[in-house]
């Protein structure tokens, strides 16, 4: 899975949101989350931010990532 991480707070661009070919971006008030289990893992989103807060889960540093975007991804 791809993960939003802390580069997307308060970002105003929706570009990954507008790619994203199953919609698995969800929306909160200051951030952005990608939900886990419907993202696809094709990478079309990364490329688009603006402000570099989408990595893939291979990156180091990464599981806490995954179970934030879970969490707000189940939330929202
Ligand atoms: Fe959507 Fe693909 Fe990005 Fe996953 S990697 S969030 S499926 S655009």
């Amino acid at each position: 899975t791809y993960v939003v991480t802390e580069n997307c707070i308060a970002c105003k661009y929706m570009d990954c949101v507008e790619v994203c070919p199953v919609d698995c971006f969800y929306e909160g008030e200051n951030t952005l989350v990608i939900h886990p289990d419907e993202c696809i893992d094709c990478g079309v989103c990364e490329p688009e931010c603006p402000a570099d807060a989408i990595r893939p889960d291979t990156e180091p540093d990464s599981e806490r990532w995954v179970e934030f975007n879970r969490k707000y991804a189940e939330i929202w």
